[in-house]
């Protein structure tokens, strides 16, 4: 079989691998996608795959979700493809033009990170290159110069989760260049233009050794904290999650906790119990630029829970009956990559590796 000739099967680009393999008894496609990156698909996603595109409901604007957060996803590890996650993906929001040319702008300097670098990007073949894919019309023989372009240019596209080369033209050429002129007119580099709008994205506190843990104040909670999530802040890097003084904390938000937020390098946000105060911390940091970790007890994430509620029988007798309650996550953040625990090693395992990750230089 010629590795070559399989396209992979979201997005149609080539792939430099594309073979059947498998975790225990599950089979399972690997695949490492020009556009996409490293991912692996079991059998029942793909079969989902299969279903979507021949009912029509999986457009190049599907693709473009599903393609751009496997592409987001390569730091932390192999990404898993199954159904759920396929189904999930296709209803996620789409993103409006200027958040795509935002995340392209972003990356590229995190790319070429220096001022003046040159962008190695063939930009003037782009367009051919994404018309071909979409056409399923990629040049069978081994074309090189085809294979080296697209191999630059296609995580770019997938990360500003370009639907086809119109779209690519529209908002590379059309508006970061001619009309933001965040890219010079050469193609050749980031302007100074560009860097000053990047300095907006800046970590507002790059030299914090401070963390925010945003979780439920329960024992149990309390006991994960000190136990596992300071000791795996210390050791992924020398950061201090201290728990915050608890007469602050009454589960409402105030001055206090604001504040602490405000100075941290990063926030660890556990949604074990789904409280509402986790949902706005996390939100308050996301949007200062302060990169979150998402986190919640397996047991707990989007499951059915037993829970004893109060209720009246039929005679107005106060009585106690023991229901199952669907514990789920609230959509915005269903996405986000959680760490899904089991117990407390479990968690602190799990932490070091996902601040080791964090973005966090800049
Ligand atoms: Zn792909």
């Amino acid at each position: 079989m010629d590795k070559m000739d399989k396209i992979c099967p979201i997005c149609g680009s080539p792939t430099y691998k594309n073979v059947i393999g498998s975790i225990g008894r599950m089979t399972v496609d690997e695949v490492d996608c020009y556009r996409c990156g490293r991912y692996i698909i079991d059998q029942p996603g793909s079969m989902e795959l299969d279903y979507l595109m021949e009912s029509n409901q999986f457009n190049n604007i599907a693709m473009s979700k599903i393609s751009g957060w496997i592409r987001e996803k390569q730091d932390l590890g192999i990404v898993k493809i199954n159904r759920r996650i396929l189904q999930s993906l296709i209803s996620l929001p789409e993103l409006n033009v200027f958040e795509k040319a935002d995340k392209m702008l972003l990356y590229l300097a995190k790319k070429f990170p220096v001022a003046g670098m040159k962008l190695n990007f063939k930009f003037g073949e782009a367009f051919g290159i994404l018309e071909k894919i979409r056409l399923n019309k990629i040049p069978t023989e081994k074309n090189i110069e085809f294979l080296q372009n697209a191999k630059v240019l296609l995580p770019l596209v997938a990360i500003g989760r370009i639907i086809d080369e119109f779209e690519f033209d529209f908002i590379f050429q059309g508006y970061l260049r001619n009309e933001q002129k965040y890219i010079s007119e050469n193609n050749k580099n980031i302007t100074s233009r560009g860097w000053a709008y990047l300095e907006t994205f800046r970590h507002p506190n790059p030299d914090s050794k401070k963390v925010f843990v945003a979780i439920w104040f329960t024992d149990e909670m309390k006991d994960i904290l000190l136990k596992y999530i300071k000791p795996a802040a210390k050791e992924a890097g020398g950061y201090n999650a201290e728990p915050i003084d608890e007469k602050d904390y009454n589960g409402d938000i105030n001055d206090a906790i604001i504040g602490e937020i405000r100075g941290s390098k990063f926030v660890i946000a556990d949604f074990t119990g789904n409280r509402g105060g986790v949902y706005f911390e996390a939100g308050f940091a996301y949007g200062l630029n302060i990169p979150v970790i998402y986190s919640c007890k397996k047991e707990l994430f989007n499951k059915f829970v037993k829970q004893n509620i109060k209720t009246k029988d039929s005679k107005g007798n106060e009585k106690e009956i023991n229901k199952n309650v669907y514990s789920q996550i609230h959509f915005d953040v269903n996405h986000q990559n959680f760490i899904l625990w089991k117990d407390g090693k479990d968690l602190h395992d799990k932490l070091v590796k996902r601040i080791k990750s964090l973005p966090l230089t800049r």
